[in-house]
């Protein structure tokens, strides 16, 4: 049963980039999983949980957590509780294979091949990157507009690629297609794309039958930490672990930003000049709107700051949705409600962030990356822009764009920049 070509996931009528996986990296290897390694690669797709990887059986992700349950209580802390599987970003850590030139030593080169249904917007957007990057980078294509499936494309992946891998899930007895598919973080239309035509009718599925998911097989080898033994110290320095930029900028609370913790609100001195000139470009264009309210950066110096899974390295931020009504101006973090957020300056404070060409992902809670999206859809975003900045509407776990979701986003974004 198993695939064992390169190319990604065989799925009718659809891209296998934008094809099924979950989030259940933790997983692998559990009994009942067929592991098949395929070429294919996600630009990020495990967000998996110890629950999840202790389990036998996958079982639902624990997206909403108690905390959330209280959409007015404050949530400073990024939901999710295994750090392996945040995407891994240029930076993060040193890399198997060498740094290339043609990436300015920053990170391995990468070859993405090309599936039905794809443009460089959708590629640009897995990897973390932007279009133009992939055209200056992909001289070889005559006309960019115009890729075929099969073609190679360099990247320099700011996320680093994922491998993806095939599963069989056997049909429980009760089981529905669509409790499956949201078991794996998919959407059911996702979830029977990758049957291929095998289920003609969605609404009978009997216990026993077998299908085919796609789910996350882990980092490309290239770019997994060196391996224990390459590790001496010219190999770190050589890989840039001993240039890390120094997190050692405070960012002050000023007449456009609150600043909720001054003490957990260190940065490296690019993070912070590209917040605050962000920051100051949406209140220009904005004249009247509140204050923008930033939660934690880094500790001093950086490492590990508990209990966050990222916000080591001076480069994650943690910001307020923009509210509106009795919550506009408000120095905390709220959950947003039908009825509280702003998503005309919250996807103009966005657009400001991400303008700054050097946003690599911004956790954006699902259900809100919903209304960003039908908003900026009518302000006009093209529907190549739209699919490189959006993981919606492919499904929560799905490796599509700049813009994804990850547990406790509903009270705060967070937005990590380039190294
Ligand atoms: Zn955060």
């Amino acid at each position: 049963m198993c695939d064992t070509s390169l190319g990604g996931p065989r799925i009718r009528g659809r891209s296998a980039s934008s094809g099924p996986f979950a989030w259940v990296t933790g997983a692998r290897g559990s009994k009942g999983w067929l592991a098949c390694l395929l070429g294919g690669v996600l630009g990020w797709g495990s967000m998996a949980s110890p629950a999840m990887a202790a389990a036998v059986s996958p079982r639902r992700p624990p997206v909403t957590t108690a905390r959330d349950a209280d959409a007015d209580e404050e949530d400073e802390v990024d939901g999710g509780t295994d750090p392996s599987a945040l995407p891994v970003t240029a930076g993060d850590r040193p890399t198997r294979a060498p740094t290339h030139a043609d990436c300015g030593h920053r990170m391995p080169l990468y070859e993405h091949t090309v599936e039905s249904g794809e443009h460089l917007g959708i590629i640009a957007g897995r990897y973390g990157v932007r279009t133009v990057e992939l055209v200056a980078l992909n001289a070889q294509l005559s006309d960019p507009n115009l890729i075929r499936p099969g073609d190679k494309i360099r990247v320099c992946p700011e996320i680093f690629p994922r491998l993806v891998q095939r599963i069989e899930h056997e049909v429980k007895p009760g089981e529905t297609l669509g409790a499956i598919a949201q078991t794996y973080g998919l959407t059911l239309e996702a979830l029977l794309e990758g049957q291929d035509g095998a289920i003609s009718n969605p609404n009978h599925v009997r216990a026993g039958q077998r299908l085919v998911v796609w789910v996350d097989g882990g980092l490309v080898p290239d770019f997994l930490p060196p391996e224990p033994s390459a590790k001496s110290a010219s190999s770190k320095k050589k890989a840039g672990g001993a240039s890390r930029p120094r997190v050692s900028v405070a960012l002050s609370s000023s007449e456009h930003l609150h600043v909720k913790r001054p003490s957990a609100a260190y940065g490296t001195s690019k993070t912070i000049g590209l917040l605050e000139g962000a920051v100051a470009k949406y209140q220009r264009s904005h004249p009247g709107a509140p204050k923008v309210v930033v939660g934690d950066i880094s500790r001093k110096g950086g490492g590990h700051f508990r209990p966050h899974l990222s916000h080591q390295t001076g480069r994650d931020i943690d910001l307020g949705y923009v509210l509106r009504g009795a919550q506009a101006g408000g120095t905390r973090f709220r959950g947003v409600t039908e009825d509280n957020l702003d998503v005309a300056r919250t996807w103009a404070l966005l657009e400001a962030l991400l303008d700054t060409r050097q946003v690599v992902y911004v956790f954006v809670d699902y259900r809100i990356q919903q209304r960003l999206y039908e908003h900026a859809k009518a302000q006009g975003v093209s529907q190549r822009e739209l699919d490189r900045l959006f993981q919606y509407p492919h499904g929560r776990g799905r490796a599509h764009g700049i813009i994804r979701h990850w547990p406790s986003h509903r009270h705060h974004f967070h937005v990590r920049f380039r190294n």
